[in-house]
């Protein structure tokens, strides 16, 4: 039966035909399918980046100027190592232009050391010369602490404010000045044990190493403190006992 047989064959071309059609649909689902996946994932990819990418940058914000997060966290971080030992005089200066800007002190990188300049005064002298910058308008100067000739220790400035003590570094540092009986700048038993006494606790208050004590010199190349410019085998020796590296 010729007519049986072609017909036969023609159903069975025709569903190969079929057969074919599905699989093409079925590859092209496929394909689109594939597509679909890549587009989501793509989607994905940037949100996460976008979302790294702000992240990132509201961090950055936060350090600067206008953030006020990051600086509450690093108050509250530090808040109770700033505990004043009772070997410290708190006689803070009032806030004014002069010598206590009230401007936030961020960091700490390190501590510098200046001679007063003025043989035979008093830490109180000099703390209250300090205040009397607000009604004279002489200059702008202070210093976090004084140490005076009988080794005491007076506080104007409190360690979360800048000093007006050392030009550009004041942003980044906590500023000692050093009373001394003469105009070498030589620094007396007690003064230097108390600065040493101070020092220790610095170091310790804020994890700076040896490059983290530094002088006035360091910084601008001014003579200051003078003694340990010009003997600087003897500011090594004065590390030396803060470090305890003898
Ligand atoms: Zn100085």
């Amino acid at each position: 039966m010729p007519d049986f047989e072609s017909q036969l064959r023609e159903f069975e071309a025709r569903d190969e035909l079929r057969a074919r059609r599905e699989l093409l649909i079925q590859a092209r689902r496929k394909r689109h399918r594939q597509q679909i996946v890549l587009a989501v994932l793509a989607v994905l990819f940037i949100a996460v980046t976008l979302t790294l990418v702000l992240v990132t940058v509201r961090r950055g914000s936060g350090s600067g100027a206008g953030g006020t997060k990051g600086k509450d966290k690093d108050e509250d971080a530090t808040g109770e190592t700033l505990e004043t030992p009772d070997w410290i005089t708190e006689d803070l200066l009032t806030v004014n232009e002069y010598s206590r800007p009230g401007t936030p002190l961020e960091e700490v990188r390190a501590v510098v050391v200046h001679y007063v300049g003025n043989p035979g005064t008093t830490a109180q002298q000099n703390r209250n010369y300090f205040q009397n910058l607000s009604l004279t308008h002489e200059t702008s100067a202070s210093s976090h602490f004084v140490v005076g000739l009988e080794g005491e220790i007076i506080q104007c400035v409190p360690l979360d404010e800048w000093s007006y003590c050392s030009s550009s570094a004041n942003a980044w540092s906590v500023a000692i000045e050093v009373c001394h009986p003469d105009e070498t700048g030589k620094f007396n038993r007690e003064t230097r044990d108390s600065l040493v006494k101070l020092l220790r606790w610095l170091v310790e208050l804020y994890g700076l190493d040896r490059d983290g004590v530094i002088r006035h010199y360091d910084v601008t190349g001014k003579i200051c403190p003078k003694y340990y410019v010009e003997n600087p085998d003897q500011w090594e020796k004065l590390l030396d006992d803060v470090f305890e590296e003898n």
